[in-house]
């Protein structure tokens, strides 16, 4: 006897549904699915400044000092919070809290709001590099915050990724 399998796209590993971002709520998708939202652009580990008054916040050009600045990884995801305690951990319970502070093209946020994810996206392009090509990444262009004077951040503001 044989048996049936369905086979799913060779983009999508079998522990990520079909267009799961589509169709799955952020609290329902697997830790997998939560990951692979990330487009790694590396985006949320700028430093930024809010407004006392406003709640405004401004991004910097100014990378976490644990960033790796080529690739836009995290030098050390597993143990982050631990090397870096302010560095914010998203997750579907405190998206609504702090959501607004990612930046406005960042998947998690996008789907939040309840907005398509962007073509340049790597699970809508099927390739990691159209984020860059997008302009979207930071790598290459941030500066360590070990290099950069906490009282000299202003000095570093860029466009709004926030709004
Ligand atoms: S901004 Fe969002 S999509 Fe970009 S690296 Fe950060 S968590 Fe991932
Ligand atoms: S600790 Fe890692 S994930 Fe957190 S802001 Fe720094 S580089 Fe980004």
């Amino acid at each position: 006897m044989s048996r049936k399998r369905k086979r799913l796209p060779k983009s999508e590993p079998a522990s990520l549904r079909p267009k799961f971002w589509e169709r799955v709520p952020l609290d329902q998708m697997t830790e997998a699915e939560w990951e692979a939202l990330c487009d790694g652009c590396g985006r949320c580990c700028l430093l930024k400044l809010e407004d006392a008054e406003t709640e405004e916040i401004a991004f910097t050009r100014v990378s976490c000092r644990l960033l790796d600045t080529e690739t836009c990884r995290c030098g050390n995801y597993a143990i982050r919070k631990q090397l870096v305690p302010d560095c914010v951990v998203l997750t579907p319970k405190n998206i609504d809290d702090i959501g607004y502070w990612m930046p406005a093209t960042c998947a998690y946020r996008v789907l939040h709001e309840g907005r398509p994810l962007y073509d340049w996206h790597p699970l809508i392009s099927g390739r990691a590099e159209s984020v860059q090509e997008a302009g979207v990444s930071v790598a290459g262009w941030v500066v360590p915050e070990f290099e950069v004077d906490e009282d000299d951040l202003e000095d570093y503001l860029i466009e709004p990724y926030g709004g």
